[in-house]
C-alpha cells in the first residue's frame, strides 16, 4: 500500500531550527509546485533564498546532496530496484538531506520509474534531483533526448555534468573547446528557462585545472552564465591530493565568486578530507553517498562527512535530531542493497564504539570520554564492550550489566573471565557471540535453573539407495522432572538436531515456536590440520523482536553446532522470563 503524505507528516518530529523550517517550507513549495507543473510559481517561491544557501549570524547550513541512488549504484555489487530506491529516498528525506539525486532518467527505465513514483510522494525536506549530461556536441538543447528526459522526470532540480578537461573535450567528446563552452551554457539555460533549478557538475574539474587552468575556469563561467545556481567541482578520478585541492580552490575563488559544491571520489582515499577542505574553503554543498558506496573505491562517505561537519566543525547540515538517525540510515541502506555492513566504518560501524582491551574498558567504566572521541548516541550508535581473551574483569562486569545479570562476587567474574580465555584458546570466539557470554554469566548465578538438560543425542547421516543423503536425529532431554524423547529428520544433521530439540521442548516452552535460525556460519580454524581442524560454529537466532548470536567450537562439527544451538535456545528462553 503506498504511503500517503498526510499520515507521514503527522509522524514527523517537530523541527525547531528556524533555518531548517525555512528550508523545509521552500523545499516543499518547490516540490509541490513542480509536481503540479507550475514552474514559474515555484521560482517565485524560492527567489528570496536563491542558491539555497541558508545562513544566519551564527552558523552556516551546508547542503547535503546525496547521490547514493545514482553514483552509489555504480558500485560493484550494489544494486537497488526502483522500489528499493524509493524506500532509501524516504529514509534520506527523514534524515533531512537537502537533495536526493534519484538517477539518470535518460539512461534506463528503472530510473525513469523512480521519478514517476517520486512525483506521487510529498517529500518533507529533500528536493529530488534528476541527473544527466549537457546536450550533444554540435547539437542544440531543444531536440536533445537526454535533456528532454530530465524535463519529463518533472524533478524540481536538474543536475547536469559537462567537461572541464580540454583533453576530454577534444579526444572524448570530439568537439572544439568553444563548442563545449556553448553546449554547457545553452544546456543550463534551457533547463532554467523550463523553470528548473540547475546544479552544474564540472566533471574532472581538478584534472582539467591541472591541464589548463584558464579553460577549466571558463567552463564554470559558461555554466554560471547559463544560470546554474551552484557549480560543483568534481574529483571524478579521485586522485587529487588535499594540498593540491586547496591550492586550486584558493586560485578559483580569486576569479569566481559563485556558490560552489564539491563531489569527490575515494581512489586516493582522500574523498572525505577533500570534501571537508572544500567546505573550509567555502563550498556550500557536499555531494556523496551513504557509507561511501560508489564506482571503483567509492564516493565521499556522507555519514562521516555529516558527523564531522556537525560534531567537529560546528556547521549544520541536518535538521535537529537528524544526526541521531545516521546509524539507522547507514544500516538500512546496506540491508536494502543486501550487502554486509562494514563494522569498522567511522561513526556508523558496529565496532566504531566497541571496546575490547581490558585496560580500555576499565578506563571507560570510570570515564566514557577516556577512549571515545564523541558520544556514540549523537550518531545513533552505541558503546559496546567486546568480550574476548583480551578482556579484563571490567568487560565481564559491563556485559553482566548489559544483560541485567547480577554478579554476586569477584570469584564469579574471574571464573567467567577464565572460562572465556580458556574457551578462546580452544577455538571459541565470543566477540560476535554475546548471547553465549550472557549464558555463561547466568549459569554462574546460584539460583539459576537451566530450562532443560541434555541426557542423550544421536545423529545419523546415511546415503540410502534412491533417496540420496538422509539425516535423522534423536534427542533425549530432561525438562523439570520429565524426560522428553524425540526424533526428527532434517536436510542435514544440524537441522535434524535443531528440529528434534525444539520438538522435545515445545510442550514445556511453547515460545520456542517463535525462534528462527537466522544464520549458521562455519569456520575452520587451524587450517593445516585438514579434517582434524577445529570448527567454529556461529548461530544467529531471532524471535519477533530480537536477534542473538551464540558460538560453539570443537574438532567435531556436530558438537560445535550443538553447543551453539543449546546456548541459542537457552538464551531465547531466558529472554522470555
Ligand atoms: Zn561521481
Amino acid at each position: 500500500m503506498p504511503k500517503r503524505p498526510v499520515s507521514r507528516r503527522g509522524r514527523l518530529h517537530p523541527v525547531r531550527n528556524p533555518l531548517f523550517a525555512a528550508l523545509r517550507r521552500y523545499a516543499h513549495t518547490l516540490a509541490t509546485a513542480a509536481t503540479h507543473s507550475k514552474p514559474c510559481a515555484a521560482y517565485a517561491a524560492i527567489r528570496p533564498l536563491q542558491h539555497g544557501r541558508l545562513t544566519d549570524n551564527s552558523m552556516s547550513f551546508i547542503q547535503i546532496y546525496d547521490t547514493t541512488l545514482r553514483d552509489g549504484t555504480q558500485s560493484e555489487g550494489f544494486t537497488l530496484s526502483g522500489h528499493d530506491k524509493i524506500r532509501v529516498a524516504q529514509r534520506l528525506d527523514e534524515l533531512g538531506v537537502a537533495f536526493i539525486e534519484g538517477g539518470w532518467p535518460g539512461s534506463n527505465p528503472r530510473d525513469a520509474e523512480f521519478f514517476e513514483r517520486a512525483r506521487e510522494y510529498a517529500w518533507q525536506t529533500a528536493l529530488i534531483a534528476a541527473f544527466g549530461s549537457t546536450c550533444r556536441a554540435k547539437g542544440g538543447p531543444e531536440d536533445d533526448a537526454n535533456l528532454q528526459a530530465l524535463l519529463e522526470s518533472q524533478a524540481p532540480v536538474c543536475t547536469i555534468f559537462g567537461k572541464s578537461w580540454n583533453l576530454h573535450v577534444t579526444d572524448v567528446l570530439l568537439t572544439t573547446l568553444d563548442d563545449n563552452l556553448r553546449i554547457i551554457e545553452q544546456s543550463v539555460a534551457y533547463l532554467r528557462a523550463a523553470g528548473r533549478r540547475v546544479i552544474y557538475d564540472a566533471e574532472h574539474f581538478f584534472d582539467g585545472y591541472q591541464a589548463d587552468p584558464s579553460y577549466a575556469l571558463e567552463t564554470l563561467q559558461a555554466a554560471i552564465r547559463g544560470g546554474a545556481e551552484t557549480v560543483v567541482l568534481c574529483d571524478t578520478n579521485g586522485g587529487t591530493m588535499p594540498w593540491r585541492l586547496e591550492q586550486i580552490l584558493h586560485a578559483l575563488k580569486a576569479t569566481i565568486q559563485h556558490p560552489f559544491g564539491i563531489h569527490t571520489h575515494n581512489d586516493g582515499e582522500c574523498a572525505m578530507i577533500n570534501a571537508l577542505l572544500a567546505v573550509r574553503a567555502g563550498a556550500i554543498q557536499v555531494q556523496g553517498t551513504i557509507n561511501g558506496v560508489g564506482e571503483r573505491c567509492g564516493n565521499a562517505n556522507l555519514c562521516s562527512i555529516m558527523a564531522n561537519l556537525e560534531l567537529k566543525m560546528g556547521l549544520r547540515c541536518l535538521p535537529d535530531g537528524g544526526l541521531a538517525k545516521l546509524y539507522e540510515v547507514s544500516h538500512f541502506v546496506d540491508e536494502v542493497a543486501n550487502v554486509t555492513p562494514n563494522d569498522h566504518l567511522a561513526y556508523v560501524g558496529k565496532s566504531a564504539f566497541a571496546h575490547k582491551g581490558g585496560v580500555h574498558v576499565a578506563a571507560m567504566r570510570r570515564s566514557e570520554q577516556s577512549y571515545q572521541h564523541v558520544a556514540p548516541e549523537q550518531v545513533g550508535n552505541k558503546m559496546r564492550v567486546v568480550v574476548s581473551a583480551l578482556s579484563g574483569r571490567a568487560n565481564i562486569l559491563s556485559k553482566a550489566e548489559e544483560h541485567g545479570v547480577e554478579v554476586s562476587g569477584v570469584e564469579n567474574v574471574v571464573g567467567v573471565l577464565n572460562d572465556v580465555k580458556e574457551l578462546e584458546a580452544r577455538g571459541f570466539s565470543f566477540e560476535a557471540a554475546e548471547a553465549s557470554v550472557a549464558m555463561m554469566l547466568r549459569r554462574q548465578q546460584p539460583d539459576y535453573r537451566p530450562p532443560f538438560e541434555l541426557v542423550d543425542f544421536l545423529v545419523n547421516v546415511e546415503h540410502r539407495q534412491g533417496r540420496g543423503i538422509f539425516a535423522e536425529a534423536m534427542v533425549k532431554v530432561k525438562v523439570g522432572d520429565a524426560v522428553m524423547h524425540t526424533a526428527a529428520e532434517g536436510n542435514g544433521p544440524v537441522n535434524a538436531l535443531d528440529i528434534a530439540l525444539r520438538k522435545a521442548l515445545t510442550e514445556h516452552h511453547p515460545q520456542i515456536a517463535a525462534f528462527h535460525l537466522a544464520d549458521y556460519k562455519v569456520r575452520i580454524l587451524d587450517g593445516q590440520n585438514g579434517t582434524d581442524a577445529i570448527t567454529r560454529v556461529l548461530i544467529d537466532t531471532r524471535n519477533t523482536t530480537r536477534l542473538w548470536s551464540t558460538v560453539g567450537a570443537s574438532a567435531n562439527i556436530i558438537e560445535a553446532s550443538w553447543q551453539a544451538l543449546v546456548d541459542a535456545i537457552e538464551y531465547g528462553l531466558s529472554l522470555a522470563h
